[in-house]
C-alpha cells in the first residue's frame, strides 16, 4: 500500500473516482483542481457510460457477453491498427464490468441502463440495440451539502429530467421545458441527472471519506522528478510529494495542441468542455519524459458547433429535420446527422471539406431553434447566423456556390419527402434517430425539407467535448509510458488525458467515461494493493 498520500490532478469524474478508490482501500489522496468547480467535462456530459457485458443490463434482463462486446470494439476499431493497443483494449473490456459493479457496490453510484439507446455502429458485429449505456439513477443535490454550490452543472442537457423523459419529446425540445414533469411529492427536490448527476453521485461518496481532500482553484503547474521517477507536484507555491495520477482531461482549450493533434486552426475549432481543459496533463507528462499518441483527427469525437456567449455551443440541431451540412461548393458530402461521418469526411486529408456550413429553414427555426435560442427566437449575434429570403442569397452571404446549393436542397427535399437519403444515409443510424432526432416528425425523425423562407445558415466550427482521443501514452493499467515504452515510476494517467489507444480509431459514446472509471479503478488498486489481484477486489464499504 502506498504510504504517501496519492496526488490526483483534476477533480473530474476519473480523478474523483481514483481518489475514492484509494481511500476505500485504506490510502489517502489529495485532489488538486484548477477550476473553482468540481466535475470537469464529465459534469457537462450526457453521462453515458459504455460498458459491455455489464451487471446492470443483466439485472434488467438484457442479454450481452464479453465476446460480443469485444467483437463490436474490434469491428469499429480496425481503421488504423497501429494506434490500437490490443492489450489495453482487452484489459479495459475485461475489467470494466468488474469496475462498474465495484463502484455501485461501494455506494458511489446507483446505475441504470439508458432505455432504448443503441450502440452507434448498428451495422457492426456484436452491436446491441440497448444495454451498454449506463447512467445514474436520479440523485438529489442535497446529498452534497455545501458542495452542491461547487458542482459544475451542464448547460447542454436538461439536468433534472431523465433519458426516459427526454426520449418522449426529443432531446432538443426537452431542453426548453416541453415535457410534463408532473407533480410527485416523493420526487427529489433537486434532481441531478446526466453527467452532472453521475459526478454528483461520486462526489457525494467522496465527501464521506475523511482521507480525501479536494483543493479547488489550485492548478498543478509542474511534476517533480528525481532520477527519472516522478516524486510529486508543484501547485503554485505548494510542493507535495507522492505518486501522481493525472486526470486533467484533454487539450481542447490549447490552440497549439489542437493544431498538433487535429490540424485545426481557431477559426474552425472551439470547445464545449470547461475552459480549464488546457492540455496541462499532456504538457506535464511530456515534461517528465512521457510519450504521447496521436489518433487520426478523422476519428476524434468533435462535433459541429458555433460560438455562444463567450464560449461555444452545440446540440442535436444539425441532425434534426429541415437542416443539412454543405461545403463551400454547395454540396452535401456525408451523413450530416452523424458526427462520426461528418468528422471523417470533413477532415479527410485527401479531400477536406473546410469550411463547412449548416443550412436550415424557417420550419427548423420555428420548431427547434438553435443552441440557447429557443424555437422561433432571435439568434444571438455571436453565432454568426445569416438569414435570407432565398437559398441563393443565403449562399452569397456565406460564400457558398448558390446555384449548387439550390440543386443540393432540391435533391435533398425529394429524399426528405420519401423519408430516405440514398445519397448519404441520413437517418440510418439508430443512435442518432433516438438521441438527436425529433420523434414527432415523420416519415423520418431526422429528414425534413428545406423549403420554407426565410433560410438560415452559419459557418460551422468543430467543437471539442473533452475527449480528444490523442494524449498521454499509458498502458492498460494507466501507467504512463516513456518513449521506450517503459512505465515512468509513480506517474499514472486516467480519463481522457490518456490517449484512447484502448479503442484506436473506433469511438462510441460512453467510451470516455467508461474507460475513465475503469482506469480509476485499476490505478487505485495498484497504488494501494499491488499484490492483490484486481479480479477479486475486497470492498470495504
Ligand atoms: C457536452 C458534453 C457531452 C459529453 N457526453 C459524454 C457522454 O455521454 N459519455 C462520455 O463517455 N463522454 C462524454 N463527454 C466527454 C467526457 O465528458 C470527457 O471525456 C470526460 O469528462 C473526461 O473525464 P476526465 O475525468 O478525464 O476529465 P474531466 O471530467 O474533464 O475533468 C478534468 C479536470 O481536470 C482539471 N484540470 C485540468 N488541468 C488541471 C491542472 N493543471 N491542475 C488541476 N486540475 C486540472 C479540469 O479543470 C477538470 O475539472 C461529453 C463531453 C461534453 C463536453
Amino acid at each position: 500500500m502506498a504510504s504517501e498520500r496519492v496526488i490526483v490532478v483534476g477533480a473530474g469524474l476519473s480523478g474523483l473516482a481514483t481518489a475514492l478508490g484509494v481511500a476505500l482501500r485504506g490510502g489517502s489522496a489529495t485532489v488538486y483542481e484548477a477550476a473553482d468547480l468540481v466535475g470537469g467535462a464529465a459534469a457537462y456530459s450526457g453521462g453515458q457510460v459504455w460498458v459491455g457485458a455489464n451487471h446492470v443490463a443483466e439485472r434488467e434482463g438484457i442479454d450481452d457477453d464479453l465476446e460480443r462486446a469485444e467483437r463490436y470494439v474490434r469491428d469499429i476499431a480496425h481503421d488504423h491498427p497501429e494506434v490500437l493497443d490490443e492489450a489495453a483494449m482487452l484489459r479495459w473490456l475485461h475489467v470494466s464490468p468488474e469496475a462498474t459493479r465495484y463502484w455501485e457496490k461501494v455506494g458511489a453510484i446507483r446505475w441504470t441502463v439508458i432505455p432504448g439507446l443503441a450502440d452507434y455502429h448498428n451495422e457492426a458485429g456484436g452491436a446491441l440495440e440497448e444495454g451498454r449505456y449506463l447512467t445514474n439513477e436520479v440523485i438529489d443535490g442535497s446529498a452534497l451539502g455545501e458542495w452542491r454550490g461547487k458542482l459544475r452543472v451542464s448547460p447542454f442537457f436538461p439536468v433534472g429530467t431523465t433519458y426516459a423523459d427526454m426520449f418522449v419529446k426529443g432531446r432538443r425540445l426537452t431542453g426548453f421545458g416541453v415535457t410534463d414533469a408532473g407533480e410527485d411529492e416523493a420526487a427529489p427536490k433537486d434532481p441531478l441527472t446526466f453527467g452532472t448527476g453521475v459526478v454528483a453521485s461520486f462526489l457525494a461518496r467522496v465527501l464521506q471519506e475523511k482521507n480525501i481532500e479536494i483543493k479547488l482553484g489550485q492548478p498543478v503547474t509542474e511534476l517533480l522528478t528525481e532520477d527519472g521517477a516522478v516524486v510529486g507536484v508543484r501547485a503554485g507555491d505548494v510542493e507535495q510529494r507522492g505518486p501522481v495520477v493525472l486526470a486533467t482531461s484533454t487539450y481542447d482549450w490549447d490552440p497549439e495542441l489542437v493544431r498538433e493533434f487535429l490540424d485545426l486552426e481557431p477559426e474552425d475549432f472551439g470547445s464545449v468542455a470547461p475552459n480549464s481543459l488546457r492540455g496541462d496533463g499532456i504538457r506535464l507528462a511530456r515534461g517528465a519524459g512521457a510519450a504521447t499518441v496521436t489518433i487520426p483527427a478523422t476519428s476524434v469525437p468533435i462535433l459541429p458547433g458555433w460560438r455562444a456567449g463567450d464560449g461555444y455551443g452545440y446540440g442535436p440541431e444539425y441532425a434534426m429535420p429541415h437542416a443539412i451540412i454543405v461545403d463551400a461548393a454547395g454540396n452535401r458530402y456525408c451523413d450530416d446527422s452523424y458526427w462520426v461521418d461528418i468528422v471523417a469526411k470533413t477532415l479527410d486529408p485527401a479531400n477536406r471539406h473546410l469550411p463547412f456550413f449548416l443550412i436550415w429553414d424557417e420550419q427548423h427555426h420555428a420548431k427547434y431553434g438553435l443552441g440557447e435560442t429557443g424555437p422561433g427566437g432571435e439568434y444571438a449575434d455571436e453565432m454568426g447566423v445569416k438569414r435570407a429570403s432565398t437559398l441563393a442569397e443565403l449562399a452569397a452571404e456565406l460564400g457558398i456556390d448558390g446555384e449548387q446549393l439550390e440543386r443540393t436542397a432540391a435533391r435533398f427535399n425529394g429524399h426528405a419527402r420519401a423519408g430516405e437519403d440514398p445519397d448519404f444515409g441520413r437517418g440510418t443510424v439508430t443512435y442518432v434517430r433516438r438521441f438527436a432526432g425529433d420523434p414527432s416528425h415523420s416519415p423520418s425523425p431526422v429528414l425534413g425539407e428545406i423549403a420554407k423562407a426565410p433560410f438560415f445558415g452559419l459557418r460551422l466550427k468543430f467543437v471539442g467535448t473533452g475527449i480528444g482521443s490523442s494524449g498521454i501514452h499509458a498502458d492498460g493499467d494507466g501507467r504512463v509510458l516513456n518513449n521506450d515504452g517503459e512505465p515512468i515510476p509513480n506517474l499514472y494517467a486516467v480519463g481522457s488525458c490518456a490517449a484512447l489507444t484502448t479503442t484506436g480509431t473506433g469511438y462510441n459514446s460512453g467510451f470516455a467515461l467508461g474507460r475513465g472509471l475503469t482506469l480509476a479503478y485499476l490505478v487505485a488498486n495498484e497504488l494501494t494493493s499491488t499484490n492483490r489481484p484486481v479480479e477479486n477486489p475486497s470492498v470495504t464499504a
